[in-house]
């Protein structure tokens, strides 16, 4: 692996391994410190140019790298000019966790109030901070890998890293937490407890974690591939679940309103 910059490759003058660099914009750094716990396994294959959480030595945000992971949503306007300036310099950008991938709770709170509101219900009028409505990466740049959990999974993190060290895009599927559970041999707490688990349309990657311990799925890993609103919804009001409570939480860590407009559509009422 090597540097590569308008085209053009280039020797990291560091160290001869290929970089990578760890950013963090609005988030709660819990994939920062899932990526500080794998470090160990890491470095004797990468070269790590800068990674503010975890090391004092640090390259700018315009030197070029081989791999920079963000996490974090855009949330404020300095978020959008790192970003900015982390795409134009990497060669794989790796969006990692919840919040890069969907926006996360950031992105589910600023739904029902503009966020100039609560910018100024918290802070007064006369506040100087600045903030955005809270968006994912890839409203902004090309994204090459989305990696979503809350937090992201070791296991998935060190096979995509150890996938583009090999200069190949990983394969990562957004199958439901159903299709993990079913391996886990788990007992439905849908089906046999009357949970409501959002396991058939949420994306797993986490091994049907809740479920497996006898609690709900709450989407927190965001919406699977072509998810079933309807049918999800149709099963919650069969039992008795208020749509909006319930469905409203994979609402809450991120998921587009248009995968809610569609359960309006099919049940007026929610
Ligand atoms: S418990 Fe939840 S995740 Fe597991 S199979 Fe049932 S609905 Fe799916
Ligand atoms: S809420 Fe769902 S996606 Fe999140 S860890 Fe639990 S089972 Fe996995």
């Amino acid at each position: 692996m090597f540097l590569v910059r308008n085209g053009e490759k280039q020797v990291n003058e560091c160290s001869p391994l290929p970089s990578i660099a760890v950013h963090g914009l609005t988030g709660c750094a819990g994939e920062l410190l899932v990526i500080l716990e794998n470090l160990e396994k890491l470095i004797p294959y990468v070269w790590v140019s800068s990674f503010p959480f975890a090391q004092s030595r640090n390259d700018d945000d315009d030197r070029p790298v081989d791999i920079a992971f963000i996490e974090g949503s855009v949330s404020q306007p300095h978020d959008l000019a790192r970003l900015m300036k982390i795409r134009a310099q990497a060669r794989w950008l790796v969006a990692v966790g919840n919040c890069a991938v969907w926006g996360c709770v950031q992105r589910g709170g600023c739904r029902k109030e503009p966020v100039d509101s609560m910018l100024t219900a918290t802070y007064g009028a006369d506040s100087p901070i600045q903030a955005l409505p809270s968006t994912p990466l890839d409203q902004h740049v090309r994204v090459d890998v989305k990696l979503s959990g809350c937090p992201i999974n070791s296991t998935q993190l060190l096979a995509v890293t150890a996938s583009l060290l090999r200069d190949h895009l990983p394969y990562i599927t957004s199958k439901p937490v159903c299709l993990e559970c079913k391996l886990r041999e788990n007992a439905c707490v849908l089906i046999e407890n009357n949970l409501p688990c959002l396991g058939p349309i949420t994306a797993g990657g986490c091994g049907a974690l809740c479920p497996t311990y006898g609690a709900a799925c709450y989407g927190c890993w965001g919406p699977s591939e072509e998810p079933q609103m309807e049918a999800m919804a149709t099963i919650l009001q069969e039992k008795g679940y208020a749509l909006d409570e319930v469905m409203g939480r994979l609402f809450a860590f991120g998921a587009p309103d248009e995968l809610f407009d569609r359960v309006k559509r099919s049940v007026p009422q929610a």
